[in-house]
């Protein structure tokens, strides 16, 4: 089923599904747990609107390409567009908050990595980019540190909060203009904290963000 944006209550929400821009390396303790330095700039990379399905919507493993590992992560859904933007434009241009997994090829990556090639094949294929419903940005402050926790099959695997990452919501979405144009409807995953590990058939997981919900979603 193609990917529509919606809000929690269900309303879908009046924005184009766009491209998705990925923060990598953006928790210290998920660069280290990788054997990854801490980068000087963000990194980034882009999934197209075709990696994009709700959560609702379940997910399906690639086979016979390794491990598929779960990243949780902040999602920010721009409502404005941002060019070469401030700050204070990033932070006004943000719509809605949800919750991600930006799933990942990690054996393909890491064959990727050590050969010095782009990370297309392991991050942006389709059904590579869960997203949950949105929460309306009215009313949140870029101050408040929004929580994220994942537990599968009842585990706590990842948590972590908008104030651990090396590059605020605002920093990255500022930078990330600098290079790429954000429309409305496009989408940002803001990197993952560490604890990040295998998926596997019959899955079950629950993603939190901060007090606002709970979204579940399972492994077919
Ligand atoms: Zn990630």
């Amino acid at each position: 089923m193609a990917y529509a944006h919606h809000w929690i209550n269900g309303e879908p929400v009046e924005l184009p599904v766009g491209k998705a821009v990925c923060v990598g390396r953006n928790y210290a303790e998920h660069a280290k747990e990788l054997g990854n330095a801490i980068p000087e700039a963000p990194l980034l990379f882009i999934k197209p609107a075709t990696a994009l399905r709700a959560l609702a919507n379940n997910i399906v493993l690639p086979e016979n390409l390794g491990e598929v590992h779960h990243e949780i992560e902040i999602t920010v859904l721009i409502g404005s567009p941002l060019k070469n933007a401030t700050e204070e434009q990033a932070k006004a241009a943000i719509h809605g908050y949800g919750v991600g997994l930006d799933l990942t090829l990690r054996d393909v990556q890491n064959e990727l990595k050590a050969k010095g090639y782009p990370w297309e094949r392991a991050k942006a294929f389709d059904g590579s980019g869960m997203l949950s419903q949105w929460v309306e940005a009215r009313g949140i402050s870029t101050r408040q540190h929004i929580a994220i926790g994942l537990e599968v099959n009842g585990e706590l695997r990842q948590e972590g909060h908008s104030g651990q990452m090396l590059f605020s919501i605002a920093a990255l979405l500022a930078e990330i203009s600098q290079c790429f144009t954000l429309e409305p409807g496009d989408l940002v995953f803001t990197g993952t904290p560490s604890g990040v590990a295998a998926l596997h058939r019959g899955d079950e997981l629950a993603l939190r963000l901060g007090n606002f919900f709970i979204a579940t979603t399972q492994v077919l």
